[in-house]
């Protein structure tokens, strides 16, 4: 087997997606309404931008099709319940709807769409959560990666914070939030370390999750992930799921720092790229410095995978009309 990584043949946009389009560059669903994502505005009072009082979930499309929409449906829906937004605007069908809309009147073949619902705001002059409305809001840019193509060739340098990631006991990980200044001022630490990304420890020093991003790593020639204080995040599962068919063993369990830095090889998985390989932690050298073995085998399979349209859900194209979303 060669020793590069592989990537389906790129895409390209659909053939009736004008230079000239209004929505070149995305789209955004807002106040009930399709516009150009480069229009579209934060309603200031709503809570969501107030509180970071919001979820969201995200998900992408590659070679015009979703990836997992249900299941991305599934996972916001249970965001949404653990976060007791009662009063949603829309249904799951509208949903449905409008991420299919938004995604063919950019006509992007790739592409990166998130569902956000806020806390909306209570009648001005209270502070009563009770009294909210909450609001539905999305968009659809481009395809996103945490690391590109090239960066994953060479593999990414991992700086893990013993920074503690906003723990469980008080905001659920299970719910897909924004609370996201931990990570963020973790990357500064990441960027004056020379490093490209993050991971947070939790309050026992057990590596948890990075920004938009879970990890798995081969210690002891089995690859392990963390169980506990992260997002269940959606490529998580999906890579857990490629290891069964492919009989590799995955332990979910605790991973403390010092055993991270034992580790052969570590990547990283996320709607936002797939499958990074990680090439140092902290400055050490994991495994030979290159991708390994597994993280080649797992990161082929996912794009195989993906590119024969498993778990796809192909976009509507036809439905450009933004008047009834
Ligand atoms: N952890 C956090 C905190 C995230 O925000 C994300 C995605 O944005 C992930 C993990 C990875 O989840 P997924 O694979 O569903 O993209």
């Amino acid at each position: 087997m060669s020793n590069k990584l592989v990537w389906p043949a790129p895409t390209s946009d659909v053939p009736d997606r004008g230079k000239e389009s209004a929505f070149q560059k995305g789209s955004a669903y807002v106040d009930g309404k399709i516009i150009p994502i480069e229009e579209a505005k934060v309603p200031l009072l709503d809570w969501g931008f107030l509180r970071s009082d919001a979820c969201q979930d995200t998900v992408s499309v590659w070679d015009g099709s979703f990836f997992r929409l249900t299941d991305h449906l599934d996972r916001f829906e249970r965001s949404v319940q653990r976060l007791r937004m009662d009063t949603a605007p829309v249904t799951r069908s509208g949903i449905h709807r409008i991420v299919h809309k938004l995604v063919a009147v950019c006509g992007f073949r790739d592409a990166y769409v998130q569902i956000i619902m806020t806390r909306g705001r209570p009648p001005i002059g209270s502070r009563d959560l009770r009294l909210c409305s909450n609001s539905f809001q999305a968009f659809c840019v481009p395809y996103m990666w945490i690391a590109n193509p090239e960066k994953q060739e060479t593999g990414m340098a991992l700086h893990v914070s013993r920074r503690v990631r906003i723990p469980p006991q008080s905001v659920d990980p299970l719910v897909k939030h924004y609370h996201w200044l931990d990570f963020e001022m973790g990357l500064f630490e990441a960027y004056e370390n020379g490093a490209d990304t993050v991971v947070l420890s939790d309050l026992d020093g057990n590596v948890t999750e990075g920004p938009g991003f879970n990890i798995f790593a081969v210690i002891d020639g089995v690859l392990r992930t963390p169980s506990f204080g992260m997002l269940e995040g959606m490529t998580r599962r999906t890579v857990i799921e490629l290891c069964k068919e492919l009989n590799v063993d995955v332990i979910q369990e605790n991973i403390s720092f010092e055993r991270l830095l034992m580790a052969s090889e570590i990547f990283l998985t996320t709607t936002a790229g797939g499958v990074l390989p990680v090439c140092s932690v902290n400055g050490n050298r994991i495994g030979s410095g290159s991708v390994g073995e597994q993280t080649r085998r797992i990161h082929r399979s996912y794009w195989d995978k993906r590119s024969s349209g498993w778990y796809g859900e192909p976009v509507a194209y036809t439905q450009k009309d933004t008047s009834e979303p």
